[in-house]
């Protein structure tokens, strides 16, 4: 890569970690614990939120939901009666195939902060850039599903490499699949070495509870005193 090119990626690199570290002192001064939740496209994210976020032992959750266009995932999510904020990076965002600090910025007023303890954002669907674009979040999620194959996590490391936690979703169709869960899981350790992982199937349920006492020990972790 051209030098002049290579400094331009940093510096604004560097101009989104500043608008993340405002994004992080407003959740903080809320008492909000957030989740950036990254995949591919139809890993499984909108669906796993489907099976949790209107249950989580009290733990009052939002969600900011990030797409190219439409809004069809959030209204899924709203029909839980969660709040939820569809942020469309194709107006006024360029299309971009990630969310930034500044995207999420854009969108905190919308957010009822004061009445929620997590917000989880659902980034675009994209296993390359999402990772490199902190938003203020505490942590970060990715969904591996296993319809995509044992070989991601060789061909795109910074994403595995960049999360707290990865879910292996869709496990109900490995009977139909040539892929071995036990090499997956290798090469997810491989890359990030004692990531915790997670196995689950948000279309039957299966492995769902432990995804949801996640979530509702996260956010409980994250508001305990120091
Ligand atoms: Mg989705
Ligand atoms: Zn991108």
């Amino acid at each position: 890569m051209h030098r002049t090119k290579v400094r331009i990626v940093e510096d604004a690199l560097d101009a989104n970690n500043t608008i993340a570290r405002a994004n992080r002192d407003d959740f903080d001064r809320h008492g909000v614990t957030v989740v950036n939740f990254m995949s591919a496209p139809g890993a499984g994210k909108t669906t796993l939120l489907e099976r949790t976020i209107a249950d989580l032992d009290g733990v009052r959750a939002g969600v900011l939901e990030g797409d190219v266009e439409g809004s069809m995932d959030a209204d899924r999510l709203s029909a839980l009666h969660v709040p939820v904020v569809q942020l469309n990076t194709a107006s006024g965002f360029g299309g971009e195939c990630h969310l930034d600090a500044n995207m999420v910025r854009s969108a905190l007023a919308a957010l009822p902060l004061e009445e929620i303890d997590l917000l989880v954002i659902e980034n675009v669907g994209n296993l390359v850039c999402p990772a490199e674009f902190r938003v203020g979040e505490d942590l970060r999620v990715m969904v591996s599903a296993v319809t995509e194959g044992e070989d991601k996590p060789l061909k795109y490391p910074l994403m595995f490499r960049a999360c707290d936690l990865v879910i292996v979703n869709k496990i109900d169709l490995l009977p139909h699949l040539d892929i071995s869960v036990e090499r997956l899981l290798a090469n997810v350790e491989a890359v990030h070495p004692g990531v915790p992982t997670m196995l689950v199937s948000a279309r039957t349920g299966e492995g769902i509870d432990a995804w949801r006492d996640w979530l509702v020990n996260a956010t409980n972790r994250a508001a305990a005193p120091a």
